[in-house]
């Protein structure tokens, strides 16, 4: 299953109010991680925002994003193909947790029960799909949540601090497994985060934002 895909930023450069707050020109290739680290309030999050397709209209960007050759900067959200994970894992309260995998499969997806199942097996939940997400622990819904996120087939992936909210034992197991999985997907992924171990385990390039 592994992919191909790339990410490139061109000049990327957001302000506020006149103010300069981010400028980052960056590629990124296929199973590499990218982590921009800085303090709270450098951008970080401002930035994702900005490549996912929602800054808020108090910000001020310029610059080219480009998915595997093609400008998506213009293009609404939901049409990038990018994948987030943020701090929490965001699953729907009202769905099970297989339907919260099922949500994630493209629309036209076939075999959407088989998938589901595998997709449970192999993030070590294979009898957990009728249970509410409210039930499970905080790292395994992490583990649904990317999962969920893996098989909506994006074509990059933007964390935000993925891991700030899980305990320190946990967090660490969590750190080597999504780093493992988007590799093996072959995602080109940029991490944003304050925490030097998360750009540890993320193993990859580091770019320091200051404020
Ligand atoms: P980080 O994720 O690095 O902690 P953010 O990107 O959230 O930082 O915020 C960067 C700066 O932009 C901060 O000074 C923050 O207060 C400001 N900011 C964030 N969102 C908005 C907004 N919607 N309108 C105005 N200012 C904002
Ligand atoms: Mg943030």
């Amino acid at each position: 299953m592994t992919q191909t895909h790339h990410l490139a930023l061109r000049e990327v450069s957001i302000a506020l109010d006149d103010v300069p707050l981010v400028a980052l020109d960056a590629r990124i290739g296929p199973g590499e991680v990218l982590t921009v680290m800085g303090p709270s309030g450098s951008g970080k999050s401002t930035l994702l925002a900005y490549l996912a397709g929602f800054l808020d209209e108090a910000f001020a960007a310029s610059g080219q994003v480009i998915l595997d050759g093609v400008a998506i900067q213009g293009l609404p959200a939901e049409r990038r193909g990018i994948g987030l994970l943020f701090q929490d894992p965001l699953l729907f309260p009202h769905l099970s947790v297989a339907d919260n995998l099922r949500f994630g499969l493209p629309r036209h997806c076939r075999d959407k029960r088989a998938r589901v199942e595998a997709a449970l097996a192999h993030i070590g939940l294979a009898d957990f799909g009728d249970r509410d997400p409210a039930t499970l622990s905080g790292g395994q819904k992490a583990r649904v949540a990317l999962m969920r996120l893996l098989l909506s087939e994006p074509r990059a992936v933007l964390l935000d601090e993925p891991f700030s909210k899980l305990d320190t034992q946990l967090r660490q197991e969590m750190r080597d497994w999504v780093f493992a999985h988007l590799r093996e997907a072959g995602l080109p992924s940029l991490l944003v985060t304050h925490d030097h171990q998360d750009a540890e385990a993320a193993g990859g390039r580091l770019i320091e934002l200051s404020v």
